[in-house]
């Protein structure tokens, strides 16, 4: 299939002509050719939504929140061919992953219509009785979305749905891993009515050749006005050198700490580390990337989570009994395969998996694997594996724990396991993360709920989620009126 940029109303080819071809992690056929994305085509984008500016900030609110119910309700109408194409391109497992994001992605839309009908502002008091203070908010304008492969509705939708909502127009360059997933979601926007220009699609062979030159037009242009971008640290920190004083979003990397105390539920915390160590192979920003165990507990906790991982069957991901699907791409494989290398070589040993599996059509299905005696100079505890990869640390004390589990840069999503509720809030108070979960899967998250890194660490600047990012993506407009 060809698939071309949406750009001002219309599906256009490359300005110059150029394609990039896109396979299946799954099956490793060829699924789309794809228009090469240049600085120009990122212009003319950006060009299209900054005309349609004017329009969608004066559409009456109601009418913005009516066209985002009926993508919604397109989204859901789909949802079943929709997720069957993500599983092939992305390669999640259709039932239990690829559903429900075609769910949540639909949950975002009605989420932003309904948020955006309940903004209102304020009046506030004046020292002076001929004063009125109005606080209102008002769109930004041009928001640029760049985003990752992982997700390729949920997050796209993150942004989207709330930029719209605003009043912003949006130009969206996703990840060149999923490009069949994102002309899919704009398709749905078209054929709900979004104003010509209010969403441009622009693609890009960025993250296959390493030059991202209709990103980096994203993010320079002085037409744009913020940009939202989920993606690794490293990208990032250079997109916020290069947006200059542009409002910014950013949904970076984590280290999940999951941290499991000696008087916690075994069983339960086992359950949820599979969880929060497997699903999306561990491709997932708020993953349990390292795994830290109270020693008293460490070899009934490793013995638990070994039988939980057996569970994992990896497979073809439109096999309904398939909890693993292949990882998403190479580089992203290699890096586990690194990262594994370097736990063995420095006295890790594992009890489960530890490596690629065979007999299947690509070379990117990867066994659900348990490392034991992780030390913190190991690449595990310091850098995102981004796999299918449970990584347990020993702790000896509370203390001890807790440098562990602070001894990152990231700081996105925790989780701590324990029945005592004085000990639960010690964590939840002194862990360095902008979320912290007791007794539940570092995965779990809520649409409507905050979710973003904390501030000063290198997980990211500001929230996503629910009217959180309403709140982000518009400006507080402050107007004083003298009523004398
Ligand atoms: P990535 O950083 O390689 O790419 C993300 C997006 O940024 C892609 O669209 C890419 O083309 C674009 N990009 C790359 N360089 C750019 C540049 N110079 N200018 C503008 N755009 C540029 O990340 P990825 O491999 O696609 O995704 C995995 C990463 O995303 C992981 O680090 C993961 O933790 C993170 N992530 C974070 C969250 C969160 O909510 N915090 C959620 C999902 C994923």
């Amino acid at each position: 299939m060809n698939l071309k940029h949406f750009i001002g109303g219309k599906w256009v080819g490359a300005e110059v002509g150029d394609v990039f071809t896109v396979r299946s992690p799954v099956t490793g056929e060829v699924l789309y050719t794809v228009a090469r994305g240049s600085r120009e085509d990122a212009r003319r984008a950006i060009d299209a939504a900054s005309e349609a500016q004017d329009y969608v900030r004066s559409m009456p609110v109601y009418e913005r929140a009516r066209l985002l119910h009926r993508a919604a309700e397109i989204i859901s109408s789909r949802r079943e061919a929709l997720a069957r194409e993500l599983s092939i391109e992305q390669g999640k497992p259709y039932a239990t992953e690829a559903l429900p994001e075609i769910d949540e992605t639909a949950e975002n839309f009605r989420i932003a219509a309904e948020d955006i009908k309940r903004l209102d502002g304020k009046v506030m008091p004046s020292r002076d009785k001929n004063k009125l203070i109005l606080l209102r908010y008002e769109p930004y304008g041009v928001f640029s979305v760049i985003t990752p492969w992982n997700y390729p509705y949920l997050i796209p939708s993150e942004y989207i749905a709330p930029a719209f909502a605003a009043g912003n127009t949006v130009v969206f360059k996703p990840s060149s891993y999923v490009v069949g997933s994102a002309a899919r979601l704009v398709e749905c926007l078209e054929e709900a009515g979004f104003p010509p220009g209010s969403v441009n699609l622009v693609f890009s062979d960025g993250d296959l050749s390493g030059r991202e030159e209709v990103g980096d037009e994203m993010v320079v242009s002085d037409k744009v006005a913020g940009v939202g971008l989920t993606g690794h640290t490293s990208t990032g920190e250079l997109v916020s050198r290069r947006a200059g004083m542009k409002k910014l979003l950013l949904e970076c990397g984590g280290m999940g700490p999951l941290i499991v105390l000696d008087d916690s539920d075994i069983a339960r915390a086992a359950r949820a580390t599979a969880i929060s160590s497997f699903t999306n192979a561990g491709q997932v920003c708020c993953a349990a990337e390292r795994i830290i165990v109270h020693e008293r507990v460490y070899s009934g906790f490793v013995n638990a989570l070994i039988e939980e991982a057996k569970r994992w069957r990896l497979g073809h991901p439109l096999d309904e009994s398939t909890l693993i699907g292949p990882m998403n791409n190479e580089p992203t494989a290699r890096k586990v395969d690194e990262h594994i290398r370097d736990g063995v070589e420095k006295g890790a040993r594992i009890l489960l998996g530890g490596g690629r599996a065979l007999g299947f059509s690509t070379d990117l299905y990867y066994q659900p694997t348990v490392v034991v005696d992780v030390t913190p100079d190991m690449l595990f505890n310091r850098d995102e594996t981004f796999g299918p990869v449970a990584a347990v640390m020993r702790g000896s004390n509370d203390e001890e724990i807790l440098e562990l589990a602070n001894s990152t840069i990231y700081g996105l999503q925790a989780a701590v396991f324990t029945r005592d509720i004085s000990r639960a809030f010690k964590f939840v108070d002194q862990v360095r993360a902008g979320q912290v979960l007791v007794n539940e899967s570092t995965l779990y998250w809520e649409p409507q709920e905050p979710f973003g890194g904390l501030g000063g660490k290198k997980s990211g600047i500001g929230r996503l989620g629910g009217v959180y990012t309403v709140y982000e993506m518009t400006n507080l407009k402050t107007t004083v009126i003298d009523t004398s």
